[in-house]
């Protein structure tokens, strides 16, 4: 990944603000508060947007950008030295793009492309042919799943066969090693391969970005082993940095403002299929720190509705050290204690068990009374009461040992809350269930002497920040402009007729004003640059140019697929682009602007919102004016 978003997604544009002294408030999706760069007491025309990393100032500024942006209006720095500042302070090293980095991700999109087309071949299995029948079968009536659900979901069946997935590859022109490498492959002792997953469902496992990662298989015989069996670790599939459903659930859980996690890729369909999109799962494994970071960008309340078995149990309690270990990391960032936000904060790391009852598991619940389900994450207790809960059920309390080791574990969970209110009736509870005096617990410190001479069982140390990279959630706004530049740096010879037709309809020409993120602002200076120049090859020009820090931005924009087609529909495919990235940007900040004026009733706010509306009009027309052009 380019250290770029590696940096983006460690460093939080709420806690940039914070530590500049910006106070935050919420309002919706995103935060408002006094623009840190210009005097104003008045207004609070200083927006951010958590999401992608965003800010802008509606007020004299009128202007935004990123974290990269923000620290360099800040400091006065370039974003070279702002790139330095943040990635020291992300733990992120930063590294010159070497070649076989290169090689590397072109062999990952290789790899990608071959699991799509596993995708393609174990659905064709399952709905098409004979062999197929039974699985499908198992899908609709025993797991209760709907066609458009397995369609949905890409879900296939792997032929009972130990070469059929080895045939249909070769037959591609794969070669063997290509098809161990994404783990479909399983290698014999004395040589040679066989199919990996046999007579199974396969479950096709996304990266949040919806990218092929790799597979899960569950058996149809029940007398196979194991009941599920995930791709092995490849290049492409990390299972402990992946949260299975995620490409789908992303946008509900920002909705909803919560992610609830089930066990199982299963649990997962069938609660989305219930209209319960918010759900995701970890595959299996108690949740990593990797994950809850994650999930973390879009909600900070978070629901475990585990299994209602022992592992279960035990696997919310693991699931809990690393859901801590995540929340812990926050404060070493340097959350200042100033005014709202670091309040705000705490609160939203908000951890819940939800229980099932009846022995039953999500699908099951689901299956039986839709609504059940939505009842079940509503009740859904705060962990410190499911962990006392637990502890207590089963131990001996009267056990003098025992209740040191509750209370120092509950302890610390109590600790973890901002509320005092809270923690001193959590407190309370506590020293009831445990039946001690309530005043030897008033703390960690207190109860600490005995529980120092305990083995305590320790969260395992957390990884350094730079040890691997994380995956990243790319905004969909990034993604867009992404698309963007990736085209105008393949076809540059469009700018000048891309501006033209803009101007023609009363529209600015592509700017950096365009751009939010400061690494493609760059980029596009350079492709102005080289136009100016006449260079005839543009991407020797850029790249020449090219600070260290942004080849890997230029290549990631260079891997965006080709655009193809006659160069007139190339340029309307552009001019489509732009109009639609202007568009989500303009309906946004109207929007922002009608509500700051509104809550202000400061004029000056309205007159710009008007502004942008207008603009927001000659956009439209201009893509009325786009579909007249293609209908000819
Ligand atoms: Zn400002």
């Amino acid at each position: 990944m380019a250290s770029i978003d590696e940096i983006k997604s460690r460093i939080d544009i709420l806690d940039l603000a914070a530590e500049a002294g910006v106070k935050l408030r919420r309002t919706g999706r995103n935060y408002t508060g006094f623009c840190p760069f210009h005097s104003n007491t008045r207004t609070p025309a200083f927006v951010v947007w958590p999401e992608s990393g965003t800010w802008r100032c509606f007020g004299e500024c009128n202007e935004g950008g990123d974290i990269f942006k923000f620290v360099m209006k800040k400091e006065g720095l370039d974003f070279k030295e702002a790139l330095q500042r943040l990635a020291e302070k992300a733990g992120v090293t930063l590294e010159r793009l070497q070649p076989e980095k290169l090689e590397q991700k072109e062999e990952n999109q290789r790899l990608r492309n071959l699991l799509e087309d596993a995708v393609m071949f174990y659905r064709h299995q399952l709905l098409n042919t004979e062999a197929g029948k039974f699985a499908l079968t198992y899908l609709l009536e025993k797991r209760n799943l709907t066609l458009p659900t397995i369609e949905a979901f890409g879900l296939g069946y792997a032929p009972h066969s130990w070469d059929a997935t080895l045939n249909y590859f070769r037959g591609k022109h794969y070669t063997e090693q290509d098809i161990l490498d994404v783990g479909l492959l399983s290698e014999r002792e004395n040589g040679g391969y066989y199919d990996k997953f046999r007579h199974r469902v396969m479950i096709p496992i996304r990266d949040e970005n919806g990218r092929m990662t790799g597979f899960g298989g569950r058996i149809l015989d029940p007398n196979d082993i194991p009941k599920f069996m995930n791709s092995p670790q490849t290049v492409l599939f990390d299972k402990g940095r992946l949260l299975y459903g995620l490409d789908r659930a992303r946008k509900p859980i920002r909705a909803a403002d919560q992610a609830v996690i089930v066990e199982g890729y299963l649990d997962v369909i069938a609660v989305h299929q219930a209209g319960y999109e918010n759900v995701v799962s970890p595959m299996g494994t108690a949740l990593t720190e990797d994950q809850l970071r994650m999930l973390k960008r879009f909600t900070r309340k978070i629901v475990l509705a585990l299994d209602p078995d022992v592992a279960g149990q035990k696997a919310v309690l693991r699931g809990l050290d690393a859901a801590r270990e995540a929340m812990d990391r926050e404060e070493e960032h340097g959350f200042d204690a100033r005014g709202l936000l670091r309040h705000e904060s705490r609160l939203q790391a908000d951890l819940r068990v939800a229980t099932m009852p009846d022995a039953l598991d999500p699908d099951e619940i689901v299956a039986r009374e839709p609504a059940e389900w939505a009842r079940l994450i509503a009740d859904a207790k705060p962990i410190v009461e499911h962990v006392l809960d637990v502890l207590v059920s089963e131990q001996d309390v009267n056990d003098p040992k025992v209740k040191a080791e509750i209370a120092s574990r509950v302890l610390t969970l109590i600790e973890d809350l901002q509320n005092p209110v809270e923690r001193d009736s959590y407190r309370q509870m506590l020293a009831r269930r445990l039946k001690v005096d309530e005043r030897s617990l008033t703390g960690p410190k207190r109860v600490g002497e005995a529980v120092r001479r305990m083995p305590a069982r320790k969260a395992e140390p957390a990884p350094s920040p730079s040890a691997a990279p994380l995956a990243v959630p790319v905004s969909p706004f990034r993604k867009m402009e992404a698309a963007c530049l990736g085209h105008v740096l393949r076809r540059p010879d469009l700018l000048p007729r891309l501006d033209r037709r803009l101007q023609e309809s009363g529209l600015s020409a592509l700017s950096v004003a365009d751009f939010e993120y400061t690494d493609y602002q760059a980029i596009l200076l350079l492709i102005q640059g080289s136009l100016e120049q006449d260079e005839a090859d543009t991407t020797a020009f850029v790249s020449a140019r090219l600070a260290d820090e942004l080849s890997e931005t230029h290549s990631e924009l260079l891997a965006q697929p080709v655009p193809k087609g006659a160069d007139d529909r190339l340029l309307d495919e552009l001019t489509r682009q732009v109009l639609q990235m202007r568009r989500t940007v303009l309906s946004e900040s109207v929007n922002q602007l009608r509500f700051l004026a509104e809550e202000t009733h400061a004029s000056e706010l309205n007159r710009s919102a008007q502004q942008y509306a207008r603009v927001l009009q000659a956009i439209d027309q201009a893509r009325k004016r786009l579909s007249e052009y293609r209908r000819e």
